[in-house]
């Protein structure tokens, strides 16, 4: 078996681990005789796996308990309009545009004839840093996109939303560092990019939200039907919150999100230094205040060399650091499950690299 280091922005890489337990337990899981994905979502050994990732979820991101865990479906992108749909009350929201994800959220709500508030934007510089927000009061919530994914910026710490409260997309930066609760009504997350594969969206809401609920809205499309049933008002993707409750474990081995934390620094600092160190070389796309430690974006400053740059990446075995269109060049996702020598190979080839063409 021989695997490589996957840089890909998402779907992603998994840890190993993960995938192994989940091997060994796929045909026969804990002596059922049957694999997980065979068994009723009513079964006693899928009720414990169920509420026993709930309760790991709550504990490992100190979630408060005035809060709802939803196992949902249909991606960040079904939230985009789930979001407006259930929380708007006919106020206006504020967004802050920081991106290609952050534009399609906006213009969900916008479909939904919501007044939006622009809250900041970075587009006049194609989006290479996190902006200054912008506030009024008397919004619904304000929301913002916690780790742009395409242009590799990243919020370092998140703004004081005034009386409002954020609505935030954590889709790739999820449980790779803590999460302030003070100011944050609701959270949302697929989880492909950091928390498993694709399929499975997580969300954490406030229930005061669900006051705002309207009649018209079709069940499946309230939170609160999905709160009060604990996620199991309908069959939930069983398997996928299986594979997340492993992902789970590993980030408790890691020490938690304080843990983890610190171990994703420290691999983007690996890629980072070594970009840095060649400044007539790289162009790292993120403003320094701003930079991601989820996906590095940068740019070769000749351009002519891109194609022997990806083909001796693949020759050592790194896959995935084709960049997005929209910045071009390269991009690294170094997600929780990337491991260090993965990143310490990249800033190896940075350095060998730039020495061999600088
Ligand atoms: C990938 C991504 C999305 C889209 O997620 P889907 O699950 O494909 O709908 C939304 N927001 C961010 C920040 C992302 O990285």
């Amino acid at each position: 078996m021989s695997r490589i280091f996957n840089f890909s922005a998402g779907p992603a890489i998994l840890p190993e681990s993960v995938l192994l337990q989940a091997q060994a337990e796929l045909l026969d899981y804990k002596g059922t005789g049957m694999s997980l994905m065979e068994m009723s979502h009513r079964s006693k050994p899928y009720d414990e796996v169920h509420m026993g990732t709930l309760s790991s979820l709550r504990s490992l991101a100190k979630i408060p308990d005035d809060f709802d865990i939803l196992f949902m479906t249909g991606g960040a992108s079904l939230q985009f309009a789930l979001v407006p749909m259930n929380l708007s009350r006919g106020n206006p929201a504020g967004y802050v545009n920081t991106g290609a994800w952050s534009e399609k959220a906006i213009k969900e709500a916008e479909i939904q004839g919501i007044q939006v508030l622009d809250a900041g934007s970075s587009a006049a510089s194609n989006h290479n840093h996190i902006p200054e927000v912008r506030l009024q009061g008397g919004l619904d919530y304000l929301h913002l996109t916690s780790n742009n994914t395409i242009f590799g910026t990243q919020w370092q710490s998140f703004p004081d939303p005034g009386d409002a409260k954020l609505v935030i997309d954590l889709s790739s930066d999820f449980l790779s560092r803590p999460i302030d609760w003070n100011h944050t009504g609701l959270v949302y997350a697929g989880a492909q990019k950091n928390a498993g594969p694709a399929g499975l969206t997580l969300v954490i809401i406030h229930k005061e939200y669900y006051e705002r609920e309207k009649k018209s809205t079709p069940t499946m499309l309230r939170y609160s039907t999905h709160g009060k049933n604990d996620s199991l008002y309908n069959t939930p993707p069983t398997f996928l919150i299986y594979l997340f409750s492993l992902v789970l474990g590993y980030i408790e081995e890691q020490g938690g999100l304080t843990g983890i934390a610190r171990y994703n620094q420290h691999k983007a600092n690996l890629i980072y230094n070594a970009l840095d160190a060649w400044p007539a070389f790289y162009l790292p796309h993120a403003r320094k205040d701003s930079r991601s430690l989820m996906n590095i974006t940068f740019n070769l400053a000749n351009k002519e060399l891109e194609k022997e740059f990806l083909s001796g990446s693949e020759k050592l075995g790194m896959d995935g650091l084709k960049g997005h269109r929209s910045v071009g060049g390269f991009r690294a996702s170094i997600y929780n499950a990337m491991p260090e020598k993965g990143c310490q190979c990249l800033a190896d080839y940075l350095n060998d690299f730039a020495r061999k063409h600088g």
